[in-house]
């Protein structure tokens, strides 16, 4: 006899309404869900969708208010790196069509940080390929920070080289980087799916040693690389674990000649429901709308804008972003504003605590965690 594959089940009208009034509650008093709440969320029709935004929205406002905080990248070394990382366009082998260069100078960095900050970016990235830095390239990027600092003191950065060595966190908190970031990308258990050269306890060492230097840790996921809804919880919880400040949430692009290159698996609608469970599960940390915004949120952009507090501005690493001018008005006309240097991103406790753990004291938020 043949059997019939039933379609995972959704959850009806009125426990959607308890299950949003439940994570609401829970997120505003910084609990995090319970697993079965946070798969239940994933479940949930696309007709309860604007309702999923709203409830997470509610959570965004009580924290973030209506702010947009604005990001920029500087790639400051891009492709030829020895690691596979298959989501990725400068991984070994890569035959995707991208620039190809090795380090750009500190004042070609300073430039481009400066324009950025006149554009209304808030925080500067500094990204480079490569499993990890050299302790030359730790100095190189240390006067990088200098650079910047210098022209724009009040301006945040991050910095973002792969696996770093004994010391190479110390330096960098030492030269004036105010943060860290290296993502977990996916769920432990599927981690070798999308890496063989290193691996997912190598990425959690980085982020632990980041942060006990004092930086801000940054780490977040990409989507859509053949995730079920368990991984996407268990990489959610796996990051809430480590206690980030920032949370980047990347959705795939599958660039051609990568071994993901065919993958188109996400449609906006779940792009949004992971959004809300990021939300729900980082209640007052920054969620950041990263790579991929443009070609899987497609339309419904600014609805994400409901969920995330940050956005990277421009383009990406090695592929063009929305032109900033298309960013700035997408985020007026969706009554936001842009966060000013002046204003403080994270909520009080936390910002607190990122200024305890930079003097190397307290590692823990004070309550409700
Ligand atoms: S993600 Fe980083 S480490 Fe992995 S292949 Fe790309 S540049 Fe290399």
């Amino acid at each position: 006899m043949k059997t019939m594959t039933q379609p995972p089940a959704t959850p009806a009208r009125d426990d959607v309404a308890d299950l949003l009034s439940a994570l609401t509650a829970a997120a505003l008093e910084r609990r995090r869900p319970a697993r079965e709440q946070a798969l239940a969320l994933l479940a949930t029709p696309d007709e309860d969708l604007l309702d999923v935004i709203a409830a997470a929205g509610r959570v965004r406002r009580a924290h973030f208010g209506r702010r947009v905080k604005l990001n920029y990248l500087v790639n400051m070394k891009s492709g030829l790196c020895p690691e596979d990382c298959f989501y990725c366009s400068q991984r070994l082998g890569s035959q995707a069509e991208i620039l190809k260069y090795s380090w750009i100078a500190p004042d070609e960095a300073a430039a481009l940080a400066a324009k950025a900050v006149d554009a209304g970016a808030k925080r500067v990235c500094l990204v480079a390929s490569g499993r990890g830095p050299s302790d030359r390239d730790v100095e190189r990027v240390a006067d990088t920070v200098a650079a910047i600092k210098g022209g724009t003191p009040d301006v945040e950065v991050c910095v973002c080289l792969g696996l770093l060595k004994a010391g190479q966190a110390t330096r960098l908190a030492a030269a004036g980087a105010d943060a860290y970031s290296h993502n977990l990308n996916t769920a432990e258990e599927k981690y070798a799916d999308i890496c063989t050269t290193h691996t997912f306890a190598d990425r959690v060492h980085t982020l632990q040693d980041a942060t006990g230097a004092g930086l801000s840790p940054c780490s977040g996921a990409i989507f859509g690389m053949g995730e079920s809804d368990e991984d996407v919880v268990s990489v959610a919880f796996a990051l809430r674990d480590l206690d980030p400040n920032s949370v980047p949430v990347n959705f795939l692009i599958p660039f051609e000649g990568t071994p993901l290159g065919d993958r188109w698996d996400l449609t906006p609608a779940r792009c949004l429901r992971i959004l809300a469970l990021f939300r729900f599960v980082f209640p007052d940390v920054e969620v950041r709308l990263a790579g991929g915004r443009e070609i899987h949120l497609r339309t419904l952009q600014p609805l994400a804008l409901h969920l995330a507090n940050a956005i990277f501005l421009g383009d990406y690493l090695t592929s063009e972003g929305a032109p900033g001018a298309a960013d700035l008005a997408m985020i007026a006309d969706a009554g936001f504003t842009v966060e000013g240097r002046e204003e403080t991103t994270l909520p009080t406790a936390r910002a607190e605590q990122v200024a305890l753990r930079r003097r190397g004291a307290g590692t823990e938020l004070p309550a409700n965690t």
